[in-house]
Formats: structure tokens, C-alpha cells, sequence
């Protein structure tokens, strides 16, 4: 008998999401993180309707609310010539207290750990680094850890779920294949002293970042997070620091004067991002990925802590019925993909199209016209970082929007 029903590598949003969602069936789950909790992570800090939505499924809403945040009703949008609109939030669950919101990840995630560290069939072990993947008869079965100080310990478990980041060790560990074309790279700083905020999200489209764009994010701390991403392909021809790109848009004729007086506060960081594909290979012999490590962020913003939670729910559901059934082999594990492509699969294609509408005529033209058309105006934040439309009306605005973009 293993040790475990599930080992749970990584305690990010996908790994005690996963803790979370299978603890509440009683099944006997290792969760555990190579890092000390609490912990922080490179992120642009927003947490958005889906999440929300997701938070509320885990019945943790109201310890969400106590974070410190700065609660999200509206976004702007910045053409490359200036061009602005300011459009509500859309609210995916209609019951949720909150839209959207910025919460530094230390905050966030510490919550979602403790929430499964307190669940009695869950064992947590955070500063516990998973070292090797044990494999019998081509099966993952168990993992072996350093404990800190290179004290090494083994634990088997039916299933294990690589929950471990972008630069997931499981899914190298288990030969999973690469998909280099589906990656952003995104950089990202804190500064202090940004003038001109209103206390909401702001996307920015400056030219040389295009097909990516820029974001910034107003914090509870007075700082603001502020970031740029773009398509890893868009960004290899010329091969630019992007730390570099993101100075100079922020000394761009639309922020020079609101960075006029901004500080820095420590460095720029600069992370690669696997993006979402529904041909990626995501489950094996005895194990699943979820979250980054299975690369389902979505590919026109860098956001991915919905569908890490997403993907969460959906191994947890999956991972127990095959304890049950007793075959965690790929094919007691092969409803994982199908289920979870079922539910993003579109929106994350969708993301990818939506790319190619990111030209400064395209998107100077939507902003003007959404700056006409205040009813219409929710859309573009559909159309612009691909949130919250259902695919089939952003289908028709696509197709309409291609042609009229030639
Ligand atoms: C610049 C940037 C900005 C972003 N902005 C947003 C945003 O505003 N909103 C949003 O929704 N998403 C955003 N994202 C994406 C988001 O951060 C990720 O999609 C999300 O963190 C995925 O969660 P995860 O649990 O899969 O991975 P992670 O949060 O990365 O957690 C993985 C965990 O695994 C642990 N780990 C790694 N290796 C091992 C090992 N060998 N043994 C044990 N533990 C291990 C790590 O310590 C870590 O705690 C951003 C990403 C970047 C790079």
C-alpha cells in the first residue's frame, strides 16, 4: 500500500488547489513545496473574475476579501496613439462580492497553503524539494526529497501531480515533449511615486511591445506593479533586453510624465511563461500536470491562476475516481485532458487568435469605437486580453474584426 493517495509537487495556486479539491474527498494527499511559505512569485498581481469565481467553488471567499487588495471594477485600455477607454470588469459569478482584484501572490497563495494545510488528510511540507520522480515499470509511483541540509527522504503515493511551475521538473523528469512556439516572456517591476492612477487595471499598448502589451497595476502598498509581456516568437527575431523595451515605454510620450517622479523599488525580473495548447500532453503513467506546469496560461495576457485552479478541480475530480477504480495508469487518467479542454480548450485557442488583432490600426479603431459605444464597451476587454466572452460571440467579432484589419 502506498504511502499516499496523491503526492502533490508544488504548493502554488495549482497545487493547493489540487490539495484542496481532493482533501475534501477524503483521500490522503502529500502536498509539498521546495520553498519556505510564505512565498512570493513574479506576477502582474491581478486576480481576475475567474479566480474569483474559482475561490468562491473552495468556499475560501471571504478570506480572499480579508487579503489586502485593491478590489478591480474597471479597466482602461491605451491605444498606441493615445487613444483611451475605460470599461467595467464582467463578473463571471453573478453571487461573487468582488469582480476583479490586484493581491500581492505572498498574500494569496500563503492563503490557499494554509487553507489545505489545515485539512486533516493533507500533510504539507513546505522547504521540501522534489529531487527525483520514482518510476517502476514505466509508472511514476513515488518521489524522493531534499528536506533541506540534504536530508532525503522517499514517499510513494497512486498518483502524483506535477504542480511544480513553468519550469516543471515532472514534466521534464517524464520525458512530457516541449512546446517552444507556445511561451511569452514578460518582465516585470514595483515602482513608487506612478502619477495619474485612478485605482484600476490599465493596459497599454505601446508600439515597439506589439503584438504584447503593458500593465499597470495599482498595489495596496503604494507601489505599483507594473510589467510588459510579449510573445516569445514576436520577441526572438530581434532578441531585445526586455528590460530594456519595457524603459522605454515607460519613457513613451503616453508615461513619460506619470514616470516623471517614479522610483523603482528592486529589479526588474524577467520570467518565460508557457502558454495554454490544447495539443499538449499533460497526464501519463501515474501522474497529471496542472497549473504552469502543464502550461495553460493564457496566451494573450500572462494570466494563469484561473486556469491553474481550473485544472486543479478537474485532477483532483479525476485522480480520485481513478484511486477508486483503482487504475491510475494513463488510460485511468485519460478523461484529465478531455474534461479540461472541454472547459478551456476554446477560450485558450481564442487567446491565440486574438494576437493577431494586435496591430496599433486594430486596436487604436476598437478603443475609438468602444469609446462611442459605452454598452458595447465590456467586449473589449474581451477582444483586447481575451477575458470573459463567451468564444462564440468573440468568434463572430474576430472574423469581423480580420477583415476589417487588412
Ligand atoms: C511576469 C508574470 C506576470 C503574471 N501575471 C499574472 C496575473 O496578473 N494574473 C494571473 O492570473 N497570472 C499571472 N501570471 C501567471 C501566474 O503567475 C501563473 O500562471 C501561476 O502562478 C501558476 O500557478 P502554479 O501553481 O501552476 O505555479 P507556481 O505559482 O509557479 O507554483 C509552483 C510551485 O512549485 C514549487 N516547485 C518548483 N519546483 C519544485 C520542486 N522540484 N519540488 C517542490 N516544489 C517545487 C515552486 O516553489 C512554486 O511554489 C504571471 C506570470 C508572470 C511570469
Amino acid at each position: 500500500m502506498p504511502d499516499f493517495d496523491a503526492i502533490i509537487i508544488g504548493a502554488g495556486p495549482a497545487g493547493s488547489g489540487t490539495a484542496l479539491y481532493a482533501g475534501r474527498t477524503g483521500s490522503r494527499i502529500l502536498l509539498i513545496d521546495a520553498r519556505p511559505f510564505p512565498r512570493d512569485k513574479v506576477c502582474s498581481d491581478s486576480l481576475s473574475s475567474a479566480v474569483i469565481a474559482s475561490i468562491r467553488d473552495l468556499g475560501l471567499e471571504d478570506r480572499l476579501l480579508a487579503l489586502d487588495h485593491v478590489p478591480v471594477r474597471e479597466i482602461s485600455f491605451y491605444a498606441p496613439d493615445g487613444a483611451s477607454v475605460t470599461v467595467p470588469v464582467l463578473k463571471i459569478d453573478s453571487q461573487a462580492r468582488a469582480t476583479g482584484m490586484i493581491c500581492r501572490r505572498v498574500l494569496f497563495d500563503e492563503m490557499l497553503f494554509q487553507a489545505a494545510r489545515e485539512m486533516e488528510n493533507v500533510t504539507v511540507m513546505d522547504w521540501c524539494r522534489a529531487t527525483d520522480i520514482i518510476v517502476q515499470n514505466g509508472r511514476a509511483c513515488g518521489v524522493t526529497v531534499d528536506r533541506g541540509g540534504g536530508r532525503m527522504e522517499s514517499f510513494t503515493a497512486h498518483v502524483l501531480v506535477g504542480a511544480d511551475g513553468a519550469n516543471s521538473f515532472v514534466a521534464r523528469r517524464m520525458h512530457m515533449p516541449h512546446y517552444q512556439e507556445y511561451r511569452i516572456i514578460a518582465a516585470q517591476a514595483y515602482y513608487r511615486q506612478v502619477i495619474g492612477l485612478r485605482g484600476h487595471m490599465e493596459v497599454h499598448f505601446p508600439e515597439r511591445a506589439l503584438p504584447g502589451y503593458l500593465w499597470l497595476h495599482p498595489t495596496r502598498t503604494s507601489q505599483t506593479n507594473v510589467g510588459l509581456a510579449l510573445p516569445l516568437e514576436a520577441w526572438k527575431d530581434k532578441r531585445p533586453r526586455l528590460e530594456e523595451v519595457l524603459d522605454q515605454a515607460l519613457a513613451s510620450p503616453t508615461l513619460k510624465e506619470r514616470f516623471a517622479f517614479a522610483e523603482q523599488m528592486g529589479k526588474t525580473q524577467v520570467r518565460i511563461l508557457p502558454v495554454g495548447n490544447t495539443l499538449r500532453e499533460i497526464h501519463g503513467e501515474g501522474f497529471l500536470l496542472v497549473g504552469d506546469a502543464a502550461g495553460l496560461a493564457t496566451p494573450c495576457s500572462t494570466e494563469g491562476v484561473a486556469n491553474a485552479l481550473i485544472s486543479a478541480r478537474i485532477a483532483a475530480e479525476v485522480l480520485v475516481q481513478a484511486c477508486r477504480a483503482g487504475n491510475t495508469s494513463a488510460d485511468g487518467l485519460v478523461s484529465y485532458p478531455g474534461l479540461l479542454w472541454r472547459e478551456i480548450g476554446d477560450a485558450l485557442q481564442m487567446s491565440r487568435r486574438l494576437l493577431t488583432l494586435r496591430t496599433p490600426k486594430a486596436i487604436g479603431s476598437l478603443i475609438r469605437s468602444a469609446s462611442r459605444r459605452p454598452h458595447n464597451a465590456g467586449w473589449i476587454s474581451g477582444v483586447l486580453i481575451g477575458s470573459a466572452l463567451p468564444s462564440d460571440e468573440l468568434n463572430d467579432l474576430l472574423s469581423y474584426l480580420n477583415f476589417f484589419n487588412r
